[in-house]
C-alpha cells in the first residue's frame, strides 16, 4: 500500500523533541506516512524573516493533514501568533481536545472523561488591539453568528456521533450580554436538532469551579475562543499535566493535530519533556487517515507504559527521557 502523505512541524522550544518521538511511535504502527517537514516559528523567522511563510500555509493546505509542534510566540512584543495566524489561514474552525484520565498517571482524579470543543477562529483572538489615546488600550472581541452556529454544529454533530451525554455551553453572558449572549443563542437554535444530548449553559468562573470540584459534572464543554483555552489547560491540570492532551484543529479539508502545551522553553533541550500529548495526536491523526485502528494500537501502547509505570518522564513523577519514553511506546506496540 502507498504511503500516506503528512506535513511534520517540528516547531519551536520541546517541539522537536516531542515531534521526533510521535513520528517514531506512527512509524512502529506499520502505518506508512511520507512526512514533508516543513518550518514555522522561530525557524522559519531566522530563515525567511516570516515565522508563518506563505508558502508554509499552502504546503498544509495542500497537503490537508498535519501534526504540529508547539510554536512560540513572544509575549507583550514582537510577531503576531502564528498559532493563531495558521488556524485562521486554514480555516481551522474547530479545536477538540479530549481530556482523558490515563491509569498510572499521578493526578487528583480517576475516570476524568471530558471534551473540549474551543471555538479557534474569532473571539479575542481576532488580535484586534488599538489605543484610542495614551494609556487606553482596547481590544476587539468579535463574535459572529456564521462562527458560533458552525462550531455549535460541530460541537453537537461530535456529541451524538460519539455518545456523549451532554453538551455545556461556558460563556460569560450576565457580562457580554450582546457577544456570549449570541454565542448562547446560536448554541440553543442547534441544540434544538439534538433532542438525545442534554444541552446545558455555564458561566465560565463557575464552570472552573465545578471541574476542579468533581469533573464528572461535565461531557462536552463548548467554548468560545479565550474560555476554551483556559479550560482545557485546567482540564489538562486534573489529569496530570499539560505533557498528556492531544488536540486537534479541523476544518473543511484541512486537519492539523498537535498538543494543548506550549514550547516550554524551561525545558527545552534537556530531552525530558513529555511526548504523551503529541503521540496521541499522533493517534488522532491516524484515525483521520482512516486507519483508526493503528490510533487505537497506539493508546493502548501509551496506556500500557503508563500502567507499568517503568518509564515515565519527570513531569508525571518519573526520571526517564523523551526518547526512552517512546522506545517503550514501541516496545509496547510490540507486544500487543
Ligand atoms: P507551556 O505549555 O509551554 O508550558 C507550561 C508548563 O508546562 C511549563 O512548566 C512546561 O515545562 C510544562 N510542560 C508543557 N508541556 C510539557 C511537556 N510536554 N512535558 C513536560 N512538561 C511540559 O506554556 P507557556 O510556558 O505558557 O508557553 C510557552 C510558549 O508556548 C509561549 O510562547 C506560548 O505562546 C507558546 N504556546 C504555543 C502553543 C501551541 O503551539 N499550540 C500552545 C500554548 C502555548
Amino acid at each position: 500500500m502507498s504511503a500516506y502523505r503528512a506535513v511534520l512541524i517540528p516547531g519551536d522550544g520541546i517541539g522537536p523533541e516531542v515531534i521526533g518521538a510521535a513520528r517514531r511511535v506512527i512509524a512502529a504502527t506499520g502505518v506508512a506516512v511520507e512526512w514533508e517537514e516543513v518550518e514555522v516559528g522561530g525557524t522559519a523567522l531566522g530563515k525567511h524573516g516570516d515565522p508563518l511563510p506563505g508558502a508554509a500555509l499552502e504546503r498544509i493546505r495542500e497537503c490537508g493533514v498535519a501534526l504540529k509542534g508547539p510554536v512560540a510566540t513572544p509575549v507583550g512584543k514582537g510577531f503576531p501568533s502564528v498559532n493563531v495566524a495558521l488556524r485562521r489561514g486554514l480555516g481551522l474552525y474547530a479545536n477538540l481536545r479530549p481530556v482523558r484520565s490515563i491509569p498510572g498517571v499521578p493526578s487528583r482524579y480517576r475516570d476524568v472523561d471530558l471534551v473540549v470543543i474551543r471555538e479557534n477562529t474569532e473571539g479575542l483572538y481576532v488580535g484586534i488591539e488599538r489605543e484610542p489615546r495614551p494609556g487606553v488600550v482596547e481590544a476587539v472581541r468579535r463574535i459572529t453568528a456564521a462562527a458560533s452556529l458552525r462550531i455549535a454544529r460541530f460541537a453537537f454533530a461530535y456529541a451524538a456521533r460519539n455518545g456523549r451525554r451532554s453538551v455545556t455551553v461556558v460563556h460569560k453572558a450576565n457580562i457580554l450580554k450582546r457577544s456570549d449572549g449570541l454565542f448562547l443563542d446560536c448554541a440553543r437554535r442547534v441544540a434544538a436538532g439534538y433532542p438525545g444530548v442534554e444541552y446545558r449553559e455555564r458561566i465560565v468562573d463557575a464552570a472552573c469551579q465545578d471541574l476542579v470540584l468533581d469533573p464528572s459534572r461535565h461531557d462536552v464543554l463548548l467554548c468560545p475562543n479565550l474560555y476554551g483555552d483556559i479550560i482545557s489547560d485546567l482540564a489538562a491540570g486534573l489529569v496530570g499535566g499539560l505533557g498528556l492532551v492531544p488536540a486537534a484543529n479541523l476544518g473543511d479539508g484541512v486537519a492539523v493535530f498537535e498538543a494543548v502545551h506550549g514550547s516550554a522553553p524551561d525545558i527545552a533541550g534537556r530531552g525530558i519533556a513529555n511526548p504523551t500529548a503529541l503521540i496521541l495526536a499522533g493517534a488522532m491523526l491516524l484515525a483521520h487517515l482512516g486507519e483508526a485502528e493503528a490510533g487505537r494500537a497506539l493508546e493502548a501502547a501509551v496506556a500500557r507504559v503508563y500502567r507499568e509505570g517503568r518509564c515515565l518522564t519527570p513531569d508525571v513523577g518519573g526520571s526517564s527521557t523523551t526518547r526512552e519514553f517512546a522506545e517503550a511506546v514501541i516496545a509496547a506496540l510490540g507486544d500487543t
